[in-house]
């Protein structure tokens, strides 16, 4: 995200070593991108959970995706947004790589969430959520400006290698 006034101060910013700096607080603002966590949850009976958003996709379904709050690690983000949005409680997680998503400005730090399978508890983001069985999910998941079926190729990927 590219600054123009200084989110503190209010002050316009000004560019120093190409990169825009804030003369009254005297702090730089980096181009940063946007945190977050894209995480593919799988329960004992290797099922995938899906959740259908309507404001992401009218059609398809979409992984557990969220915004890294400041003051929370990577692995607390993910326990947080699965419990958040699905009820389910995270056992394990295993880091499998990241994605910079253009549209938004977003890193996202991709995980598979292990979880035993309990009774679904979301939130009013999520309009619908259902366990899939693997060989299924590709009929389900969402691939147009979404990195949901990229993160469950790269996820599959991994699990076969191991
Ligand atoms: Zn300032």
């Amino acid at each position: 995200m590219i600054y123009i006034y200084c989110p503190k101060c209010g002050k316009k910013l000004q560019v120093k070593e190409e990169v825009k700096f804030c003369m009254n607080c005297k702090k730089p603002y980096f181009n940063h991108p946007f945190s977050c966590v894209e995480v593919l949850v799988i329960n004992e009976w290797k099922e995938v959970l899906l959740l259908k958003q309507n404001y992401i996709s009218k059609t398809h379904w979409t992984i557990v995706s969220g915004y890294v709050n400041n003051g929370e690690t990577l692995e607390e983000c993910v326990k947080r947004e699965v419990l958040e949005e699905t009820g389910q409680i995270v056992n394990s997680m295993e880091y499998i790589q990241s994605y910079y998503f253009k549209p938004k400005e977003l890193i996202m730090a991709g995980f598979i969430a292990y979880v035993e399978k309990q009774p679904f508890n979301k939130t009013n983001e999520v309009d619908d959520i259902m366990w899939c069985c693997i060989k299924d999910v590709n009929r389900y998941i969402a691939r147009q400006n979404n990195l949901s079926g990229v993160h469950f190729d790269a996820s599959m990927h991994y699990l076969n290698q191991k």
